[in-house]
């Protein structure tokens, strides 16, 4: 069953369009991020599913319950906070326990739900502390019980792991994912960062300029983006333009695209070009710089196009090595994950 679905929701601040329509429909139990560039939306989008802001237009439902014009406390939705609004003369248990005393729940109920949100995150130890005796991601986990304690139909969580460091990023994506889990709740995310978003999600909202651009699996819209910008959103991608010519692209290599004739943009990611020494089939060009990352090496060619082609490859023995300067032929090894996209890239 879907949990929360968002129908047309639009949003105008002054003459600025801020959300243009929105449709989301996420299901029971799942997590979906919402990502897209700095003022694009997403935690207007956030914040009217929570009731802090009030769409002009268009309708939210929870388990088939208009809430559009409900205030956010009579939503069933938890909020957690970019940074965590914890409040700072209560402890970790009475920070937790806060919408519990004020939804006048019996004190006996309330320790028992306190100390089980507090078991959840691995904090009973640190019950009663004070937030400034805690470190971020703790004070993090902290924010997530006092949202969760309270059971909501939906967790939303606006950049979460904005004020942590980037190692402890990492792994407080993993620990609040199994969480979430664990709890089974229906969660939005929204997030500027596309390596959180594929993280984390079942699925991700790409958003652009007020709108959905596209929605899919992380690895779907990795592999099929419906657009350049959402190629160049997600990961890194190489967008060189060409013609389509009765349903195939011109160039070194003719890609089947189901596209009419005209101009179009072949995307490839980086670690589907491959690059051979001296001229060949494909594109000819000089390598101009060279990234060791570890597993891959990146390569950047001029092969003439505005941009340089970007080559990951990977250091396994026999795959070659080039310096700057070296002339090479750049070509596309798997021509199924290519992806032909109507017009140029912009
Ligand atoms: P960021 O990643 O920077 O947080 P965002 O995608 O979450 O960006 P929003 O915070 O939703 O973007 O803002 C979208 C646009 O709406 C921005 O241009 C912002 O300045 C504007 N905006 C947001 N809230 C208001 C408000 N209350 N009044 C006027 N303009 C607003």
């Amino acid at each position: 069953m879907n949990q929360l679905i968002i129908d047309g929701v639009t949003k105008q601040f002054g003459a600025l369009k801020v959300l243009q329509s929105c449709d989301l429909t996420v299901e029971r139990g799942s997590v979906v991020t919402l990502l897209g560039p700095s003022g694009c939306g997403k935690t207007t989008l956030l914040r009217s599913i929570a009731g802090f802001v009030t769409p002009d237009a268009g309708r939210i439902r929870v388990k088939g319950q208009d809430i559009s014009r409900l205030p956010p406390n009579r939503r069933d939705v938890g909020y957690v906070f970019q940074n965590y609004a914890l409040f700072p003369h209560l402890t970790c248990r009475d920070n937790i326990a806060y919408g519990l005393v004020v939804r006048r729940v019996p004190k006996a109920e309330i320790a028992r739900r306190v100390s089980q949100a507090l078991d959840l995150i691995a904090l009973a130890a640190f019950a009663d502390r004070y937030p400034k005796q805690l470190s971020g991601g703790q004070q993090q986990r902290v924010a997530i019980a006092r949202a969760l304690v309270l059971e909501p139909q939906v967790l939303l969580l606006d950049e979460p792991f904005n004020a942590l460091d980037a190692q402890l990023r990492l792994s407080m994506q993993v620990e609040l994912r199994k969480l979430i889990d664990r709890v089974g709740i229906t969660s939005i995310f929204v997030t500027h960062d596309q390596q959180e978003a594929m993280a984390l999600s079942d699925r991700v909202a790409i958003m652009r300029g007020g709108r959905i651009e596209q929605i899919g699996s992380p690895l779907e819209i990795y592999d099929r983006p419906r657009s350049c910008f959402v190629a160049d959103f997600i990961g890194r991608a190489n967008l060189m333009p060409t013609q389509v010519r009765a349903g195939r692209t011109e160039g070194p290599q003719a890609i089947a695209a189901a596209l009419p004739d005209g101009p179009a943009t072949l995307v490839a990611r980086p670690e589907n070009i491959d690059l051979t020494p001296g001229s060949g089939p494909g594109w000819p060009g000089k390598v101009t710089f060279l990234t060791a990352l570890g597993p891959v090496i990146e390569y950047e060619v001029d092969c003439g196009f505005s941009v340089p082609v970007r080559a990951a490859l990977p250091r396994h023995a026999g795959v070659e090595t080039f310096e700057p300067g070296a002339l090479v032929t750049a070509r596309i090894r798997d021509e199924a994950a290519a992806v032909v996209l109507p017009g140029e890239p912009n």
